[in-house]
């Protein structure tokens, strides 16, 4: 079955004022839909590619061939990427993550604000588009870094469990080209309960 755009788990007006609901119409509906299209384009007549996870792909991404390899690091990551964007955000969030997160993000970062600066900064000093991490390496590790474009850390073996999408599309409308306010705005959506979640499943 092709790729499909997951349903946002709230309404568009949810996260306001912080992203807006035409930010996240367009976002959600044009931009994240594009990818998807654009990767079950370059999929057709890979029926072996096309029936894998969408994590598994990019994990894999060397069996892609080298004639679509670019347009599923592109579309396949874009779709995976926002995929995983609208989960890690929420109205009401909650403050701060809860103990076995908050953990090991003191024991990597030396507390959570220390993170949320790292955080920030990655996200503020990535040139151009892409998005700033926080991931669970192969070794169980928490690390936070930024990558270009819609590049997955998927692709080096990396589970993303929390990302802020940086692309100008994302916070242009109400930020313009104040990208650091929209990376301070954002945090009071952060659903750390899910980072929480996905931090649990991705220890190896
Ligand atoms: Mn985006």
């Amino acid at each position: 079955m092709a790729h499909q755009v997951p349903a946002l788990p709230y309404a568009h007006d949810a996260l306001t004022p912080h992203i807006d609901a035409r930010t996240m119409e367009i976002h959600h509906g044009k931009h994240h839909n594009a990818y998807v299209t654009n990767l079950n384009k370059a999929l057709d007549g890979h029926a072996d590619l096309a029936a894998k996870p969408i994590e598994q792909l990019l994990r894999e991404i060397e069996q892609t061939p080298d004639s679509i390899r670019q347009a599923v690091i592109n579309n396949g990551g874009g779709h995976a990427n926002h995929s995983l964007f609208w989960q890690v955000m929420c109205a009401n969030a909650p403050a701060a993550p809860s103990a076995a997160l908050a953990d090991a993000i003191t024991a990597t970062f030396g507390g959570l604000d220390d993170f949320k600066q790292t955080f920030a900064k990655n996200a503020a000093t990535r040139f151009g588009s892409g998005w700033s991490w926080l991931v669970v390496d192969g070794a169980g590790k928490l690390s936070a870094y930024s990558t270009a474009n819609q590049d997955s850390p998927l692709m080096q073996g990396h589970t993303p469990i929390l990302g802020i999408d940086v692309w100008e599309h994302a916070y242009y409308l109400n930020y313009q080209n104040r990208r650091p306010d929209y990376v301070a705005a954002w945090w009071n959506v952060v659903n750390w309960d899910k980072v929480a979640e996905l931090f649990a499943s991705a220890k190896p």
